[in-house]
């Protein structure tokens, strides 16, 4: 790997950190507070290319590659998390149509989401299945030359601001794993009713729903990729889109050390800034490692997927990446809220803020356990 990032990739992150720290850091707080979806943020991604960095220019993205997307999340998360689950959730709507979708399906669902006029939402999750994916419900039969889907889905990011969504249902429910399928399923649908929104202890500008497919019929033309492949494309979805989970961390922890770096050479106790007390460096130096590591690691994984998408090394490279950014986030936001005492846990600062939005890192996308159950798995094959 290269370790130095090249002239168009620090271009990128210049012009991004100026649109963050112009548009999206001042509504920050107004984001969490009134805990609606931000169209207006929205519309600034659309307009500056930003949701479809890493989708190919054929398909109306930027063509630039994961690389410079998580740059692209890195900095957005730093000043406002909900504003880059904006993107990291587009990535997961559209991923398994770039992985199996046919050249029409991009043309009609993958174009409108990578220019950003369409949103898209990914529906895994169910009351009664989480981290086990086979566990689920749904069910997507064949009728009249498409599928009627029944089932509950929970937790699903911009299941009420979405216009498509990519569903996960079984087609053949006996075959386990192999009866799993993808369908990409119109807001609009008939059958499909959107739920009640979720009250989140972070990210709170994101739009969390429940889904209820009630005989919610889609043509035959609506399944994506091969029936009884789903599992394994969603799998497949997962090595792109945890490195994107990791940037968001990554983000909001260096967006966390800012904060605290600041104040701890404006804030004045026992006589002099608090920056002059060794205890405190410490903290903040170790911080800046965690940071650098979990940079590292995601720049590595996103880096190994633009040089090679099929590289073996992806799957556990962005389970490592996710999990260590995640913990990075939980412990620098942790101990940033520590470092300006009584003011970090004031609403008036946004560490708070940053410190509820930092755990949704550590469970989406697959918790931290499952990380480790995947790396564990891969190590011992
Ligand atoms: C804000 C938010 C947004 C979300 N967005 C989406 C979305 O867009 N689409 C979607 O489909 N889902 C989404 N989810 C769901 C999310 O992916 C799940 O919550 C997550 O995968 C964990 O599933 P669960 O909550 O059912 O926990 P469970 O699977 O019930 O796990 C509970 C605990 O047990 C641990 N655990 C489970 N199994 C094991 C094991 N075998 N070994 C060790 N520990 C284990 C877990 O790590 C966890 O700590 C979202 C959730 C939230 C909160």
């Amino acid at each position: 790997m290269d370790f130095s990032l090249p002239e168009d990739l620090v271009l990128l992150r210049n012009s991004v950190r100026k649109i963050a720290l112009n548009e999206f850091a001042p509504r920050a707080a107004q984001v969490d507070s009134s805990e609606e979806f931000p169209w207006e943020n929205k519309k600034i991604l659309e307009e500056n290319g930003l949701l479809g960095v890493h989708i190919p220019d054929e398909y109306g993205g930027a063509g630039a590659g994961m690389l410079a997307m998580a740059i692209v999340v890195e900095e957005i998360a730093r000043v406002c998390a909900s504003t880059s689950v904006i993107i990291t959730t587009q990535a997961l709507a559209t991923d398994p149509l770039l992985l199996v979708g046919s050249r029409e399906q991009k043309e009609r669902w993958l174009r409108p989401m990578a220019e950003g006029a369409a949103l898209g939402a990914c529906a895994i999750t169910e009351p009664g299945a989480g981290s086990e994916v086979t566990a689920i419900r749904t069910t997507a039969a064949p009728k009249d030359g498409g599928y009627v889907l029944n089932g509950n889905k929970l937790f699903i990011t911009h299941g009420g601001v979405a216009k498509y969504i990519t569903v996960v249902a079984y087609t053949d429910k006996k075959l386990a794993h192999d009866g799993i399928s993808l369908f990409v399923v119109p807001s609009d649908s008939p059958g499909l009713t959107i739920g009640k929104k979720e009250k989140k202890m972070g990210i709170r500008g994101s739009d969390t729903r429940e889904l209820i497919f009630d005989n919610c019929f889609v043509p035959g033309s609506n399944l994506l990729g091969e029936p009884g492949k789903g599992f394994y494309t969603l799998m497949k979805t997962f090595n792109y889109t945890r490195p994107l989970v990791a940037a968001q961390a990554l983000g909001i922890a260096q967006g966390a050390f800012d904060q605290a770096r600041k104040y701890l050479g404006e804030r004045i106790q026992f006589g002099k800034p608090l920056a002059e007390f060794q205890g405190l460096q410490w903290m903040l130096a170790e911080m800046a490692l965690k940071i650098e590591l979990a940079r590292t690691m995601v720049y590595r994984v996103c880096s190994t997927v633009d040089k090679d998408p099929e590289s073996k090394d992806i799957k556990v490279l962005a389970s490592m990446a996710k999990w260590f950014s995640s913990d990075t986030a939980m412990e620098t936001t942790t101990n940033a809220v520590q470092l300006l005492g009584g003011y970090g846990y004031s609403r008036e600062f946004p560490l708070e803020r940053m410190m509820r939005d930092a755990k949704i890192t550590q469970i989406y996308e697959g918790t931290n356990q499952v990380q480790r159950m995947i790396i564990a798995r891969e190590l011992l094959k």
